[in-house]
C-alpha cells in the first residue's frame, strides 16, 4: 500500500523530542517545516534531512507570539502548498516548590506550554477546516496524568493541554484528527532549564531511566500515518523500566 506523504510543521524542533519527530516524520516521505528558536540547530537539521533526500525548510519561532505562531502556520502552507499535521511539540519544565514563588517560571510555562499550543490550534484550525482536513498532534507528559512535588505548575500545563486536546477532538468529530502524545521520561534538554536546586537534585534520580527521543517520535509518525478515517487520540509512552 502506498503511504501518503503528508505536510507537517513542528514546533520546537531545534532539540529533543521536536528534533527526532522531524528526522522521523522525514524519513517516513513527509515535508516537514520546523519551528525554534535557535535557527542555527534548525539550519543545521534542514541540512542533515535535505542531504538524505527529504524535504525541510525552517522558521524562526516563538510560540508565545500568537501573530508569530500564525506566520509558521502560513509559512508551511506557503511552503508545501497545505498543513495536513501541526505538531505542538514546544514546552519548558522550570519545576520547583510553590514554596520558593518563582512566578516567572510559572508564567513562562503557562505561556510556552498553554498559551503556545492554543496560538498552534488558533493559527492552523481555518486553514485546516478550509481545506477539509486535518490534524492536531499536542505533545503533553506523563504530568498530564499525575502530579508530583515540584512540578505542580508544569503539570498543570499537561493537564490543561489534555483538556484542550479533548476539547478540540469532540468539537473536531468527522473534520480534523486531534492526538495528545505524553511522554514519560524521555533524553532531552528538558530539565537543563530547572534552576531551583531542590528540583534540580530530585530530577537526576528522576530522569535516570529515560527513553531516546526516537521512542517518542516514533508514536507520533504512528498517529501520523493513519488514514484520516482513523484517530489515534492518546498515547502515552513510558520507559519500560519505569515505575512512576
Ligand atoms: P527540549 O528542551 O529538548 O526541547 C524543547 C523545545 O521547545 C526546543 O526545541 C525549544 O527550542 C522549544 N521551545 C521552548 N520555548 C519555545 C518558545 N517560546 N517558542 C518556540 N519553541 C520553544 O525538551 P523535550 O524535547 O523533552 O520537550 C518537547 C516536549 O516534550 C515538551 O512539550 C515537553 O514538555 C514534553 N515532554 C518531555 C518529556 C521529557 O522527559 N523529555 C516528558 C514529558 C513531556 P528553542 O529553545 O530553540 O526555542
Amino acid at each position: 500500500m502506498r503511504r501518503m506523504t503528508k505536510a507537517v510543521a513542528i514546533t520546537g524542533a531545534s532539540s529533543g523530542i521536536g528534533e527526532a519527530t522531524a528526522r522521523r516524520l522525514a524519513a517516513d516521505g513527509h515535508s516537514v517545516l520546523l519551528g525554534a528558536r535557535r535557527t542555527d540547530r534548525l539550519r543545521r537539521l534542514v541540512e542533515e534531512i535535505t542531504d538524505q533526500g527529504g524535504t525541510a525548510a525552517y522558521r524562526a519561532l516563538d510560540v508565545t507570539d500568537a501573530a508569530d505562531v500564525r506566520a509558521f502556520v502560513d509559512a508551511a502552507r506557503c511552503e508545501f502548498g497545505r498543513l495536513d499535521v501541526l505538531v505542538n511539540n514546544a514546552g519548558v519544565m522550570p519545576l520547583s516548590p510553590l514554596d520558593a514563588g518563582r512566578i516567572d517560571e510559572w508564567d513562562r510555562m503557562i505561556d510556552v506550554n498553554v498559551r503556545g499550543v492554543l496560538h498552534g490550534i488558533a493559527a492552523a484550525l481555518p486553514a485546516m477546516r478550509a481545506q477539509g482536513h486535518g490534524h492536531i498532534v499536542n505533545v503533553a507528559s506523563v504530568g498530564a496524568y499525575e502530579v508530583s512535588p515540584t512540578a505542580a505548575v508544569y503539570c498543570a500545563t499537561k493537564f490543561a493541554v489534555r483538556a484542550i486536546s479533548e476539547g478540540l477532538r469532540q468539537e473536531s468529530a468527522g473534520a480534523l484528527q486531534v492526538t495528545l502524545i505524553s511522554p514519560g521520561v524521555t533524553e532531552s534538554e528538558l530539565a537543563d532549564g530547572i534552576s531551583d536546586p531542590t528540583a534540580r537534585d530530585a530530577m537526576a534520580t528522576y530522569r535516570s531511566v529515560a527513553l531516546p527521543a526516537s521512542a517518542i517520535a516514533e508514536a507520533i509518525a504512528y498517529a501520523v500515518a493513519q488514514p484520516s478515517t482513523v484517530d489515534v487520540n492518546e498515547v502515552i509512552v513510558r520507559p519500560a523500566a519505569s515505575a512512576q
